[in-house]
């Protein structure tokens, strides 16, 4: 069993510690939109989804008074979700400083520039730091445990050596309640890899994004060697340009349960999107949101490159093994 004690187990080296600024500073970098320039991304369909995908685990797993601790929160795009679950405490933490700059922003209510809305009606806290890096269980020890940890888009970027991997999950496992729920979306190492072999060369992609694996990549190194710090390069248009791991979901599956969280689903985002627009208040959310124009998949708005983007990723829900104690 893994023992997050063990500070031997999560030392750093430099050139990890530079890949993770690199992510940050990608991050840091990217300045609030206007609306009219959002509406213009060329992903704008693709960026609705993710949000509905978001909102519709949000929906399904938080209940009202809940702590939340956001992993990764980046500008703190899932605030209006949180709040619309009514939780009762939030605590935000990414390691790019402009982002956590922007998401205490749109906190206070300074400068929505999406929507005019009230102040939010949960106490927040706001973090900059490493997440996968930093043991969180002593800085958030007055703030634990936490009913639900979100990790949205991210969880990835700490697959880069088996020690931050670790760190991750050490610091959501110690976080949780017995019976807390883990929820993310993150890449789908299947499909990428099946992309990656159906393509010419270690390079593929259409026209809103592209994955570039290193020259050092080969199939046979990739079955034998570690399955941390496999690297790629991920451009997607208006929105991603930086180093990405592959996150093998058998090794993820099992190096979740030696910290004590069971997997409860794991579903692809197209699966996702066929599963839960079975019910109508996610079908009317869809609309809302304006990603899918009547639920079927619609050239008129979200595009088919758009929806390729959309199946490169997976949404996965764990539980923290105990018995919780409220009802
Ligand atoms: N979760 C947000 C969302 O869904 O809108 C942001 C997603 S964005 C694609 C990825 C975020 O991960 C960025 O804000 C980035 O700064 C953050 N991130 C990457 N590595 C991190 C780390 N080691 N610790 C904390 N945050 C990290």
């Amino acid at each position: 069993k893994a023992n997050p004690e063990e500070d031997s187990n999560f030392l750093e080296d430099e050139s990890t510690k530079i890949f993770a600024r690199k992510v940050a500073d990608h991050y840091s970098a990217r300045t609030n939109q206007t609306l009219e320039e959002r509406e213009a991304s060329p992903i704008i369909h693709l960026k609705k989804l993710n949000n509905w995908i978001k909102s519709v685990l949000i929906q399904l797993y938080a209940r009202r008074g809940d702590a939340v601790l956001d992993l990764a929160c980046g500008k703190g795009g899932d605030l209006i979700k949180w709040d619309k679950a009514k939780i009762g405490y939030y605590v935000g933490i990414d390691i790019a400083e402009g982002s956590i700059e922007d998401c205490r922003t749109r906190y206070n209510g300074d400068a929505d520039h999406h929507q005019r809305r009230k102040k939010f009606t949960f106490p927040a806290r706001l973090i900059c730091g490493d997440c996968y890096e930093v043991r969180l269980d002593k800085a958030l020890a007055d703030d634990a445990p936490f009913d639900i940890c979100s990790c949205q888009f991210a969880l990835h970027y700490s697959w880069s050596t088996e020690a931050r991997a670790r760190r991750a999950l050490a610091n959501v496992s110690a976080l949780l309640r017995p019976g807390g729920t883990f929820i993310g979306t993150m890449p789908d190492a299947n499909v990428i890899i099946k992309k990656l072999r159906e393509a010419e060369g270690l390079f593929f992609g259409n026209s809103v994004y592209w994955i570039r694996f290193d020259e050092e990549f080969s199939e046979k190194k990739f079955k034998s060697s570690s399955p941390f710090g496999i690297k790629y390069k991920f451009h997607l248009e208006d929105a991603v340009d930086c180093p990405e791991w592959i996150v093998p979901f058998h090794v993820f599956k099992s190096l979740v349960e030696e910290y004590d969280m069971e997997l409860i689903f794991v579903k692809n985002s197209h699966e996702f999107v066929h599963e839960y627009m079975k019910r109508p208040e996610y079908v009317e959310l869809m609309r809302r949101l304006g990603a899918l124009g009547d639920g079927n998949q619609d050239q008129s708005t979200l595009s088919q490159d758009e929806w390729e983007v959309a199946y490169l990723y997976l949404s996965f829900v764990l539980r923290k093994r105990g018995q919780p104690d409220r009802t």
